[in-house]
């Protein structure tokens, strides 16, 4: 028996809990038409979960998969950040390479508690948000072989040694041209996918976060986005944090979904969650805007292995 036909899978209303966990005003007509088509084999993946290892996020890793659980999140993926992230002296802001081994062997034993029935109530993921820096790839390839990994996923936080999402140093966006600086951005973006390294780009267009955004049109950019991750065959994850941003929408754009649906490019869920309330917010608007583009499906994995599972 395949775990998508476990009851819990058939029988859960992943629609109903997030109603009832998350009282998302102004969102009646997207309930009630999210509400005609929730079938109940709906499988949602949250695959981006913090923990306090990167020294800015709260809670126990068994409170974020209890809070999954509670959501009836199908599969939920740990995804800490990377060893090598650039971080200026005296800043901490991902584990070391001890901690990560630590942190391996807290997930190892999440699985074995939650997951190693088939009637478990959820499935654990061990990822990495590996930190895209295009100097630092040695310290990449260490890492692909190093652990049974079920996902990698690629991520710019850095344009050369400036943190573009730190909230300590935004000051720089004033100092910069932004459709400059978004061409920059993007076109690292391309160079992370078509290294060929990673399963899932995340929150793709973060360069936005604190709301700077270039005058033009970036539909253009998006259509180009989109062609270069098709062909890279890369998975795109759909991150709902940039909601609770400056930015206000999620990574990526309502208009850059749109574009990477029309390539067919595949989209993965999640929450970059830094408190186990923040696992799974906003996915039952993420889900009912995927499936308004026509996105009937997202990408589950299991050791590097992917699968289409039915939103
Ligand atoms: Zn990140
Ligand atoms: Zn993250």
């Amino acid at each position: 028996m395949s775990f998508l036909d476990r009851p819990l899978y058939r029988d859960v209303r992943f629609v109903d809990r997030l109603r009832s966990l998350h009282s998302e005003p102004n969102e009646g007509a997207v309930e009630r038409s999210r509400e005609k088509r929730s079938g109940p084999h709906a499988v949602l993946v949250d695959y981006h979960i913090h923990t306090p290892l990167c020294a800015h996020a709260e809670g126990e890793p068994a409170e974020y998969v209890e809070r999954a659980i509670a959501l009836g999140i199908a599969e939920i993926g740990f995804c800490e950040h990377s060893p090598w992230k650039i971080q200026r002296p005296g800043e901490k802001l991902a584990p070391d390479d001890e901690e990560f081994a630590q942190l391996v062997r807290t997930v190892a034993s999440l699985q074995h508690r939650y997951g190693e029935t088939p009637s478990g109530p959820i499935r654990v993921r061990l990822s990495i948000e590996m930190d895209y820096v295009p100097d630092r790839l040695d310290r990449v390839r260490d890492y692909l072989d190093k652990y049974p990994w079920d996902y990698l996923v690629g991520s710019i936080h850095h344009l050369d040694q400036w943190g573009i999402d730190h909230p300590d140093y935004v000051a720089e966006y004033e100092r910069r041209d932004i459709a400059k600086l978004y061409e920059e951005y993007f076109a690292t973006v391309g160079d992370l996918a078509e290294t060929g390294l990673f399963d899932v780009v995340g929150h793709v267009d973060v360069i936005k976060k604190f709301g700077y955004r270039p005058a033009c049109d970036l539909r253009p950019l998006y259509r180009h986005m989109a062609s270069v991750f098709r062909r890279a065959d890369v998975v795109v994850e759909l991150n709902t944090s940039g909601r609770d941003k400056e930015a206000g929408e999620f990574y990526p754009a309502p208009s850059f979904m749109a574009a990477l649906a029309a390539e067919k490019v595949p989209f993965t869920l999640g929450s970059d969650a830094h408190h186990p309330n923040e696992v799974g917010r906003h996915f039952a608007e993420a889900r009912a805007m995927l499936l308004d583009l026509g996105v009937g499906e997202i990408v589950a994995f299991e050791k590097r292995r992917r699968r289409f599972v039915p939103l």
